[in-house]
């Protein structure tokens, strides 16, 4: 069922604490944590704790944390303090646009000059 914790998803054992993760910030909805593997130097993932395979199934299961997803990017970003300098959200949508992690998450991307445009 669409929200529900799902056995084999990465995202969703960092969610019930049986994965490591640099939390950063945590609401009722969500979870923000460090990258792994940073591709910048702030690299930061929003997910919602429930699980959604996509932004677009979140969206449409889930309005309200869909919304908060870009809230919480927002805080995130003033925490790390790349407003100024600009940073990206990436929502990687389906394997062919490399997204590995079938959990919704947004990327957020910055504090760097050598951001590498996606196009
Ligand atoms: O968009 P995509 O699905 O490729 O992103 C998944 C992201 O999850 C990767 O950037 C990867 O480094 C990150 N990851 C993580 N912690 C894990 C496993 C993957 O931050 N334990």
């Amino acid at each position: 069922m669409a929200g529900e914790p799902q056995s084999d998803c990465l995202f969703c054992k960092i969610v019930a604490g049986q994965i490591p993760a640099t939390v950063l910030r945590e609401t009722d909805g969500t979870l923000t944590f460090r990258d792994i593997n940073p591709q910048a130097p702030t690299h930061v993932l929003v997910i919602p704790k429930a699980h959604y395979a996509n932004a677009a199934d979140l969206a449409a299961g889930d309005p309200a944390v869909a919304a908060e997803l870009l809230t919480e990017a927002g805080e995130v970003a003033a925490d790390e303090k790349i407003v100024e300098s600009g940073y990206r959200l990436i929502f990687n949508t389906g394997a062919g646009a490399g997204q590995t992690v079938f959990h919704a998450h947004v990327h957020v991307l910055g504090g760097g000059t050598s951001l590498q445009h996606p196009g």
